[in-house]
């Protein structure tokens, strides 16, 4: 039976890695050529750095190719053809699918999508659903807003896609989600892990334990928290389910999974991305497993407007260790690590904010929520440390603040300023959690 089989393509998802290889490189020549005769903004730059479709020859040519950052985008659009600008490659008229970036960062991008780029986007999660286990006999609870930012939206019809059940969640609030779950005895959920997290506490508040509710997959995406150990714990506790990552971005697509092996990496989707790492500080490009660099990302096969060698700031390295499931596709070890604007010096150390969710939530007695602060003491960096002693564990705050220092000297080569407050304080996010703030900067 086709349901049994393991793969969502059992043919692309275990080729052989010369083959894929090839594939990579026949489809970045069309999408190349497509960009380069299609779109002004793209034709331009090529153009300027000298490089036309007939010169990409080898894998060495292709890096030769000018990236593309996300300021680039933001600068050529709001203007004709209306709002997109000079990157789109179609007829207006054959845009079906407006979606934005969140503006954490600056002014949103625009994205336009075609039908066919639309069924592109759900043929890639149908990739991420089936490799997590979604079969037709699932009944899926989605817990987001459908609005202008893309987040589930594609998961959304990929679960129809491969024959699930859906329930949108839309505009109900964290109660009513709840009950709705229940009511249907829903199998399946996709959220960000801050929703994920703060649900089981509502649930519980409403006296119902989440892991009696019959969800038994979560896919997560927005936040590195499913690929950091101790959250994925957490979560997977609360709800009695696995919980899976995912990353992807308006501007790319979803490029990357995690399979039901859990090998602590994510599957790069190599038959639709071509991911290249490259050294932060050197420019080198980086093949060998284990060595950390920003990833540039090709979408081969997005045509409205095409992400080509985008430099995405994510930071990650390969695996050193194909998965045991079987895929050919290549690991990124521990997902996205973190973004190159995030990644600060303290003190002279890197400071992944990761790396201390990584600590308060692997810690017995401490909450789900923390912040950090780093500023300046004169002319000397400072970390203050936010977090939140669990109900009725307030006795044992001395061994707790002592195992935290210890953890956090361990795993971050830093000290901290400590701050406890009590259980429920801190600020709760539905959305993209905002954790870390850098003072230094203003
Ligand atoms: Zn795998």
């Amino acid at each position: 039976m086709w349901k049994d089989q393991p793969y969502w393509n059992p043919v692309l998802e275990t080729l052989p890695h010369e083959k894929i290889r090839d594939l990579q490189f026949r489809k970045f020549k069309n999408i190349f050529e497509w960009g380069y005769e299609k779109s002004k903004f793209h034709h331009t730059l090529y153009e300027k750095a000298g490089i036309t479709p007939e010169d990409i020859r080898s894998f060495d040519d292709i890096r030769r190719i000018p990236t593309v950052e996300k300021s680039m985008m933001r600068d050529i659009q709001r203007i004709h053809p209306f709002p997109y600008g000079d990157a789109l490659c179609v007829p207006l008229d054959e845009v079906v699918e407006f979606r934005q970036t969140s503006g954490t960062t600056g002014q949103p991008v625009y994205q336009p999508d075609t039908w066919q780029d639309w069924e592109w986007w759900s043929e890639c999660w149908s990739y991420i659903l089936w490799a997590q286990g979604y079969r037709p006999s699932d009944r899926v609870f989605i817990p987001f807003g459908y609005n202008v930012f893309v987040a589930f939206w594609a998961g959304h019809y990929a679960a129809e896609k491969i024959g699930a059940e859906i329930v949108p969640g839309g505009v109900l609030d964290t109660q009513s989600r709840i009950l709705k779950i229940q009511e249907l005895q829903c199998t399946a959920m996709m959220a960000t892990p801050t929703y994920v997290l703060g649900m089981a506490d509502t649930a519980r508040k409403m006296g119902i334990d989440p892991s009696s509710l019959t969800v038994r997959k979560i896919t997560c995406a927005g936040e590195p928290g499913a690929s950091i150990p101790t959250t994925k714990k957490r979560m997977e506790e609360a709800w009695a389910a696995k919980v899976y990552d995912h990353a992807g971005a308006t501007e790319i697509g979803a490029w990357c999974f995690e399979c039901t092996a859990q090998s602590g990496g994510l599957h790069v989707n190599e038959a639709f991305f071509l991911v290249e790492i490259q050294d932060v500080e050197t420019g080198e490009y980086i093949e060998e497993p284990g060595r950390r660099g920003k990833m540039i990302i090709t979408a081969l096969d997005r045509q409205a407007q095409p992400c080509i060698r985008f430099d995405s700031k994510d930071i990650i390295e390969w695996a050193p260790e194909p998965c045991s499931c079987g895929r050919t596709f290549r690991l990124i070890n521990g997902g996205v690590i973190g973004r190159a604007d995030d990644i600060t010096k303290v003190k002279g150390v890197l400071l992944s904010p990761s790396a201390i969710e990584e600590v308060v939530r692997g810690l017995d007695g401490l909450g789900n929520e923390f912040e950090v602060i780093v500023d300046k003491e004169g002319d000397i960096d400072r970390i203050t440390l936010k977090v939140e002693i669990i109900k009725g564990r307030e006795g044992e705050r001395k061994q707790i603040e002592a195992n935290l220092k210890d953890q956090l000297r361990l795993k971050t080569n830093l000290g901290y300023i400590l701050e406890f407050h009590d259980h429920g304080t801190l600020p709760r996010y539905d959305v993209k959690a905002k954790r870390f703030k850098d003072l230094r900067k203003h």
